[in-house]
């Protein structure tokens, strides 16, 4: 379909997530190039006309909502690996899985994971662990089409054996150092050069053992010589923290800072299991953490302290992980469960309140994707990332304070349309820029192809 090159929302209540943190009832949004040009009031006229009109009324518009730690290989694995221990959930299900993909499931699972992310208002997001086998270009090329902003982040690895001999990871996963870091540096030249681009290549080291000393110490030094942004998995389980007190007499921040990559540019997944002087560190050092509530909770990581750690001066966003940990990509259950079960850990109710959790999916997420000046809150000169949610819904009435329905009370179901950079992905709840038929049609037989090729018995 045609594009509009400008959009005007009207009768909207607009949950502008601005420095006021405003929220406009009956308000309209003008969307022109792009970009948010206009924001008006009720009973304000836009000042020019636009080429679609979109109704919001019964509608609230959100900023897009930023997922902080995706997998996009996972979805295709959705419902393989429930109810088991980390490490048989990993050795058994998941990475056989994962080693067995070939490129053309990598971009399928890939388009069923950013399918279901519009649908449920999802606007960008970094994606982790993108190995080789999976194809980095098909899936970049893919996140163009879906119309989507998405930071790739390409992962490098030298320890296959995660500290052990033999090696604990399939053969079909391991990446060998050289090669791996070449795929970064080309893949980073190539898509971050792109003036106004959608896709950004980032660096995702394996988690602790994954690498050896010497390849976290490069990878902080290619992150500043190129400019690109680092993302991880840290101190999700115990034994990552035995691990590193074995190997660095260290906790595992304490030696993701002393190799150099702790810092405002470094994105940090997890961290269920700190010290209270590394929730200082990841304070001081203005650190981003994605936190994964469902994924904590699901595979009994435990609970991290993220009031602490937003105390502390550090930078928080919402991650949905993977489909076999979570086992949805809807950012607006993330929400809910974020809200909740902080004020279950701490026994107090007001931790954790609606708004701060709205500005973790939205400010901060943009924040730890360092876009946070073109994205995360509705105001003019920003990139027009914007989501409708129907409020016309028997759990969505009635309201007073609208950011509390969208908080305890929504479901990523109720999100009606959903535009990003000012084109329309989705509209009436129906996906414009990636084939729904298709790619859910497709997924039951690509799964079962996968797990009968990898030989796991799930
Ligand atoms: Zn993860």
């Amino acid at each position: 379909m045609a594009e509009p090159s400008s959009i005007l929302i009207e009768d909207a209540i607009i949950v502008t997530m601005d420095p006021r943190r405003r929220v406009i009832e009956g308000g309209h949004i003008l969307v022109e190039g792009g970009k948010i040009s206009e924001i008006g009031g009720p009973g304000s006229k836009p000042r020019r006309k636009a080429e679609q009109r979109i109704s919001a009324k019964g509608m609230t518009v959100i900023p897009g909502l930023i997922d902080t730690h995706v997998h996009l290989a996972q979805s295709l694995l959705r419902g393989c690996a429930d109810d088991l221990s980390l490490v048989d959930w990993l050795k058994k299900r998941v990475w056989p899985i994962q080693g067995s993909f070939t490129r053309e499931d990598g971009k399928v699972s890939a388009e069923l994971s950013m399918l279901e992310m519009i649908k449920s208002g999802t606007t960008s997001f970094v994606a982790v662990d993108v190995v080789a086998r999976y194809g980095f270009e098909g899936i970049a090329n893919a996140v163009v089409e879906a119309g989507m902003r998405g930071a790739l982040a390409k992962t490098v690895m030298d320890s296959p054996g995660y500290g052990r001999k033999g090696g604990i990871m399939p053969a079909g996963l391991v990446e060998k150092k050289e090669e791996c870091v070449r795929e970064a540096k080309s893949m980073i030249r190539k898509w971050n050069r792109v003036k106004g681009g959608r896709v950004r290549t980032w660096v995702a080291p394996r988690s602790l053992g994954g690498c050896t000393r010497e390849l976290y110490e490069e990878v902080a030094e290619l992150a500043r010589e190129q400019g690109a942004r680092v993302t991880m998995h840290l101190a999700e389980v115990r034994e990552d923290v035995r691990y590193a007190k074995q190997n660095f007499g260290l906790t595992p921040f304490e030696f993701i800072e002393k190799v150099g990559l702790a810092g405002p540019r470094s994105l940090f997944a997890h961290m269920v299991w700190l010290s209270d002087s590394d929730v200082g560190m990841v304070g001081r050092t203005r650190s981003n953490v994605a936190h994964c509530p469902s994924s904590n909770l699901k595979l009994a990581s435990g609970i991290p302290k993220v009031p602490e750690m937003l105390e502390a001066g550090a930078n928080v966003g919402l991650g949905c992980d993977g489909a076999p940990c979570n086992n949805s990509y809807d950012m607006i259950r993330e929400m809910k469960l974020a809200a909740v079960i902080q004020k279950a850990r701490l026994l107090d109710p007001r931790t954790m309140p609606a708004p701060k959790v709205l500005e973790m999916a939205t400010l901060r997420g943009a924040r730890a994707m360092g876009m946070e000046s073109e994205v995360g809150s509705i105001e003019a000169g920003k990139k027009a990332d914007l989501v409708l949610i129907d409020l016309k819904k028997p759990h969505l009435v009635p309201y007073r304070d609208i950011v509390s329905n969208v908080v305890y009370s929504a479901m990523g179901s109720d999100v009606d349309t959903v535009i990003v950079d000012g084109k329309l992905l989705l509209r009436g709840g129906k996906a414009l820029t990636l084939d729904e038929e298709r790619i859910v049609g497709d997924a039951q037989k690509r799964q079962d192809e996968l797990i009968a090729r990898s030989g796991v018995r799930a």
